[in-house]
This record gives structure tokens, sequence and C-alpha cells, in this order.
């Protein structure tokens, strides 16, 4: 007599539900996969990913280093990266015909540079895998059964399955857990991460599209600190400097309620008595040139006129004439220049939760959780996120990937 063939659901059908019942079907081809997806949509922020161009991964290929982009999972996904690296992707893609290309700021696209050669290469290996996929099949209940589990849908129905995959991605309430916090799981309060700071009362907001880079910038009263390209937005500040303080502090800065001070280091790194003995010699080398004329550090024109304003030095205020009390106001300026932060703005539409079933309940070796054998977990409804760069997918597929294994 014919046994029944496994029975796998993987719930949710966006990156890390797709990849996960593909690694499901691939390593168990007697199994029955199916996707269910709750709503009409397969794949939808892959669509609208990287700004319609999915930023799929980041060129990192090594694990010490890529772990290092992710606020919250960093030391767990050490294991989860051992065994599917951005590598693993960038092959994966490219052995179905997909190739990336790296940008200079290490992210990774499709060479056509449009979202949809991901998604069809995903479709295309689900319907050659002959994975079923149900749409408008919301989820409401998981329970477990003595073997497996038993699922009732929103709507009407009832599914059951031996080995259960939960990829429903991220959620900015902690309602929508609770469904899984049945399950004994603890879920990590979700609060929003990748955002731009808002300055409502700030001045600077005037040279909106002015890129500074490399700057650091601290927030005041914690221990936060990030450098790199800051951009100047009609709403406050942004950039990379930005959204990786945004990413790493989004749980202090959601308890400050997004007010804080922000102090900016337009020098980069550079220490004051750096900044003070660099002055000293522009002093010296062009004492009767205007400070206005003569910008040591080569920062943004526009930028540049406005932090000497801000000091109100008079227009023909020439370098030797600065003091000693003037030249350390400027280097004040230069490496901690303050900005009265209130409230914040998503980044680009691209929301990530900062939140989600805590890692301590889930096996990173197998992404089965640890207190409901046969159910494991992928993507963004764990509480792992990246930074912006390709991160957060390549979360989706490396945890994808070992759900699917099924241990
Ligand atoms: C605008 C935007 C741009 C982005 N760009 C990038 C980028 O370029 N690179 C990058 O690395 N990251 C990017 N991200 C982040 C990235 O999209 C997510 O981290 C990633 O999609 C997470 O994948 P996931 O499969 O875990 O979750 P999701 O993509 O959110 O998929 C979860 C799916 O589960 C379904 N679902 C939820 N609950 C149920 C239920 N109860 N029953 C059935 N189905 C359910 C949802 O409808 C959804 O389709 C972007 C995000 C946004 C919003």
């Amino acid at each position: 007599m014919n046994e029944k063939p496994l029975q796998v659901a993987v719930i949710g059908g966006g990156a890390a539900g797709f990849f996960a019942a593909i690694s499901a079907k691939t390593n168990h081809p007697e199994a029955k996969v199916t996707i269910y997806e709750k709503s009409n949509k397969l794949l939808s922020k892959v669509r609208i990913s990287g700004g319609g161009r999915c930023n799929v991964t980041h060129h990192c290929f090594d694990v010490r280093e890529l772990v290092k982009f992710y606020p919250r999972g960093e030391r767990p996904l050490k294991k989860a990266f051992g065994m599917f690296s951005p590598t693993d992707t960038v092959e994966w893609f490219e052995s179905r015909g997909v190739n990336l290309k790296s940008e200079s700021d290490g992210r990774m696209f499709p060479t056509t540079d449009d979202s949809e050669t991901i998604i069809n290469c995903l479709m295309r290996e689900t319907r050659k895998l002959g994975i079923g996929i149900k749409t408008k099949a919301n989820i409401k209940s998981l329970k477990k059964l003595n073997s497996g589990y038993e699922m009732d849908l929103y709507r009407s129905g009832r599914i059951k399955a031996d080995k259960v995959i939960v990829a429903t991605g991220g959620s900015p309430r902690a309602s929508g857990f609770d469904w899984l916090r049945e399950l004994d799981h603890e879920i990590e309060e979700p609060v929003p991460s990748l955002f731009t700071f808002n300055m409502p009362g700030e001045p600077i907001k005037e040279l909106m599209g002015v890129v500074a880079e490399p700057v650091s910038v601290k927030i005041m009263g914690s221990k936060l600190q990030s450098s790199g390209p800051l951009l100047i937005t009609h709403w406050g500040m942004s950039g990379p400097a930005i959204l990786k303080l945004s990413a790493f502090g989004a749980r202090e800065l959601n308890e400050k309620d997004y007010e804080f001070k922000a102090l900016v280091n337009w020098t980069g790194e550079r220490a004051e008595q750096e900044v003070r003995a660099i002055l000293k010699e522009v002093v010296s080398d062009h004492g009767l040139k205007k400070i206005h004329n003569v910008n040591p550090f080569g920062l943004p024109g526009r930028l540049w006129e406005f932090l000497i304003e801000k000091l109100d030095l008079g227009e023909d205020m020439i370098w030797q004439n600065m003091g000693k009390k003037n030249i350390n106001r400027l280097v004040h300026l230069l490496t901690n220049d303050e900005y009265q932060v209130q409230g914040k703005t998503t980044f680009k539409e691209e929301f990530v939760t900062c939140g989600g079933i805590s890692l301590q309940d889930v096996d990173m070796k197998t992404m089965e959780s640890r207190k409901s054998p046969d159910l494991y977990f992928a993507g963004e409804v764990l509480d792992v996120d990246g930074v912006t760069g390709g991160f957060n997918f390549q979360a989706a597929w490396t945890t994808g990937y070992i759900a699917g294994k099924l241990r």
C-alpha cells in the first residue's frame, strides 16, 4: 500500500516562503509542498524592492563581515550563513539563468535591473518542481496535533500538514504575532527600523539634496554612532550614515519617542585635535584669504557656507583674524554639530520591522522551533533584520533554504 506523502505547508508567498518551498521540494521530492498566501499577489515585496530592480544580496562574501550588517541576529546568523551565504545566492540564481551584478556600494542586482527577472525565476522553479500555490489563503491559527499541525483559514477551511514553515514576514503590530505566541513562542516587540530623521526646526533642511561624505553621526546620551554618506533632505537627514543609526538604534530611538539630538562630525572620523591642527595650517598658509573661500575639508560648497554662517563671523572674515576663540568654535562646529531630531520618516517605503519570533526559540542550524517540533520559521517573521543593501533578502534566502531542509 502507498504511504501518504509528507505534507508540507509553507505559510506566506514572499521571498522566504518561495525559497523555503523550493528547498523543501528539492530536499524531499516525495513531499507535497504547498505555499499558502493570504493575498492574491505573490512575491509582492520582491516586485517593488530596490526601486523595482530587486537588490537581491550584497557583495560581502566573508560571513564574519556579513553578520555585522544585522542589528538583530548578528551572532545567531553566523551559523545560518555558514550554510547558505551570498556566494550561494549568486550561484543559485546564476545556475538558473539569472546573472547578478554588483554596484560600487556592494549592492547586487539582476543584470536586467528588473525585479521581474527574480520573480520569473522563482515562479519557474516552483512550477518545475510541482509546488502547489494557494492564494487568498489567510491562515488564522495553528494548532499542534499529536502528529503535525492543523491550520484554520480566515474565511473558511482547515488544512492539515506534517510540517509547517512560517514565512509570513514582519508585522508592525505585536498582535500580528498572536497566533504564533499561542504556541509558546517569545515575541520580540516589533518596532520600525530603517528610517530617516525629521528635523522640523532645523534650517539645514534648506540644503536639501546636498550629500556630505564621509561624516560620522552620534546620538547624544547614547553609544550609538555610525559613519558614511549623509544626505540632507526636505525633512531632515537621510543617507547611509543615518539609516545605519536608525537600524542599530531601532529600539533605543523608539524608547526616546524619536526625540533626541544628533551630533554630526562633518570631517568624518577626525578628532578635534586633528581638525584644530589642520585649521592652524590653513591660518598659516592662507591667512589673508576669506574663510568662505578656503574649504579645508572639501565639504560641499553650500554646506561650508551654511556652517560658517552659523558662526556669524561676517562676510569678510579672513583666516588670520579668526583668533583662538573662533577657531575653537569652528572646530566644535565641524566635529560636534548639534541637530534636534523630532520624529522619523520611513525610508522610500522600505518598511522593515525589527522584532518578531525570538531567536532563542529557534534552532538556527535548522530553523526549527525549539518550542514546537516540525514547525519552522524563515524570513522577516524572525527577529532578524539587516541594514539597507540587500541584507534583508539575503536573510530571507538563507533562512528559507535552511528551513526547507526540514532538519
Ligand atoms: C519597498 C520595499 C523595498 C525593499 N527593498 C529591498 C531590497 O532591495 N533588498 C532587500 O534585501 N530588502 C528589501 N526590502 C526588505 C525585504 O523586502 C523583506 O525583508 C523581505 O521581503 C522579507 O521577506 P519575507 O518573505 O520574510 O516576508 P514578505 O515579503 O513580507 O512576505 C510575507 C508574505 O506572507 C503573507 N502572509 C502574512 N501573513 C499571512 C498569513 N497569516 N497567511 C498567509 N499568508 C500570510 C504576506 O501577504 C506576504 O506575501 C524592501 C522592503 C520594502 C517594503
